[in-house]
């Protein structure tokens, strides 16, 4: 059997492997990427997809031209509807409207200039181990098997993580698959308004709802139905039911339809063990408000590059302990603020009907403003508040409550919710900086998620339940 060493093996070639790939190619490691699917096929599943702007550019991402193959618009305004239709919320939202495959080939060019090696249409097989540890892949590419041995493997396969999830349960970074709990099941219909002299939702309109959105498409004519929803395909389907049944849309004009499920769950304690490193999806890393996972990747990807970078320097097994950085600086800045949404969004997501539209008038989600002032939200995706907003926030919580508006139920909820927002935030921060504290952490944490409590949806059709 054929094999071939490198510095570093990534499995995935979608927007988180062909990151990392790149950014340790260009520190001068020998890297390969391998991928099952064919090179202009890669992200197909997908077509139309969006990235934060400030990401991108964080990111050193070779900058997008509006009108070039993978980018078609750049946009930083979306607007909000309130569930009884009677209010919309422009509010700042930078995001660059991508088309997936374009751009993935696009990147596939700058890593190969960079002197990474693609191996397109290779499926992995199997985890080589010498002495319990990681050493190498087993793959298969045209029938024939092969071996690659590297001095790190890196699992970025996407939501089946396919290497994380044949570790064994003792190699020290969680085994768990993602069940119906742990994605959103999310649903896309490409149309083209028919009827143009009705007035249709504008480009990128949300109602948090339904989870359910109006976002932009190829031409100014066309958007992209999107809803999501946990728990099944036929949860979102209903919810988007609930809505074009309650919305009086002018008529339209299906072209195509995409489906897909992106995590929803807290990521593995450790993303490192001896010799392995999660990314992407397979670490179950998404924006906990939008499921959004390319750049919230690629911050990880920085922090791994890095630690990678500099410990391939030197001579030796790269051990988990060796890895460790990658962990607690991740852990301890967005994996922290992620965790604290993680944990809001429970108390979110207990509202009624009546309740988001109050929430969204009073502009308690999002700041609004007029045209050029409207507020930049907080890039680090946390809300922090000055002392007299938070008087202002109360204040029309407490008016709310008074007229009838909220119920204390769902007000108390919300707020033992954001209490423990901030406890497993301040627990994240305090991620341990050597393997020697992690059993500790770890169940302090377990004792924190226990307390998250689940919440349920009633829509017209069905009740979402969301764990
Ligand atoms: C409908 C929908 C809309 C979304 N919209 C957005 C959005 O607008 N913005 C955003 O940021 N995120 C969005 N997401 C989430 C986003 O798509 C993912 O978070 C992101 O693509 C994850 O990238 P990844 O590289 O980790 O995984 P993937 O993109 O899944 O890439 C993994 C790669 O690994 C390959 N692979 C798998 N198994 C093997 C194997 N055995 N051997 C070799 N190769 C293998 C796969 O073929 C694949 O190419 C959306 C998700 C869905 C479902």
């Amino acid at each position: 059997m054929s094999k071939e060493k490198c510095d570093v093996l990534v499995v995935g070639a979608g927007t988180a492997g062909t990151y990392l790939s790149w950014l340790l190619a260009k520190k001068g490691y020998s890297v390969i990427t391998i991928e099952k699917d064919e090179r202009e096929k890669v992200g197909k599943r997908l077509d139309v997809i969006h990235f934060e702007t400030d990401r991108i550019e964080e990111a050193g991402i070779p900058p997008f031209k509006v009108g070039e193959p993978d980018c078609i618009e750049i946009r930083d305004t979306s607007i909000v509807g309130t569930p009884d239709f009677t209010t919309e919320i422009k509010i700042r939202a930078f995001q660059t409207i991508v088309r997936l495959t374009p751009f993935l080939n696009r990147m596939y060019k700058v890593l190969e200039a960079d002197g990474v090696k693609l191996e397109f249409s290779c499926l992995f097989k199997k985890l080589l181990f010498q002495e319990g540890r990681i050493i190498g892949i087993l793959a298969e590419k045209d029938g024939i098997e092969k071996e690659f041995h590297a001095r790190i493997i890196i699992d970025a396969s996407g939501k089946t993580a396919v290497l994380r999830t044949a570790l064994p349960e003792d190699y020290g970074v969680e085994t768990f698959k993602l069940g119906p709990n742990d994605v959103m099941y999310v649903l896309l219909q490409y149309i083209k308004w028919t009827d143009l002299k009705t007035s249709h939702p504008a480009t990128d309109t949300g109602y948090n709802w339904w989870l359910l959105w109006f976002g932009p498409s190829y031409h100014k004519d066309d958007a992209i139905l999107g809803v999501g929803s946990p728990g099944s395909y036929e949860n979102a389907k209903l919810a988007r039911e609930d809505f074009l049944r309650r919305a009086n849309l002018p008529s339209y004009e299906i072209i195509k339809e995409e489906q897909g499920m992106t995590p929803y769950r807290r990521p593995p304690y450790s993303l490192v063990g001896d010799g392995f490193l999660c990314i992407g999806d397979a670490a179950a890393i998404t924006y906990p408000f939008s499921g959004h996972g390319v750049t919230a990747t690629w911050m990880l990807c920085m922090i791994a590059a890095e630690v990678i970078g500099r410990e391939l320097k030197n001579e030796g097994f790269i051990t988990k302990e060796r890895l460790w950085e990658i962990n607690s600086r991740y852990f301890k800045d967005q994996g922290a603020k992620f965790a604290s949404l993680y944990m809001q969004l429970s108390g979110i997501l207990n509202f009624k009907e009546k309740e988001w539209n109050y929430f969204l008038k009073k502009g308690l989600i999002y700041q609004t403003g007029e045209d050029e002032e409207i507020p930049e939200p907080n890039k680090e995706y946390e809300e922090e508040m000055s002392f007299g907003e938070l008087i202002k926030f109360f204040g029309k919580l407490l008016w709310g409550i008074i007229k009838r508006k909220l119920s204390v139920k769902h007000i108390s909820r919300l707020i033992s919710a954001n209490g423990l927002a901030g406890k497993i935030k301040k627990h994240y921060e305090k991620y341990p900086t050597s393997t020697y504290e992690f059993d500790q952490w770890v169940e302090k944490s377990e004792e924190l998620w226990k307390k998250k409590k689940g919440a349920t949806k009633h829509l017209a059709n069905v009740s979402i339940e969301y764990h």
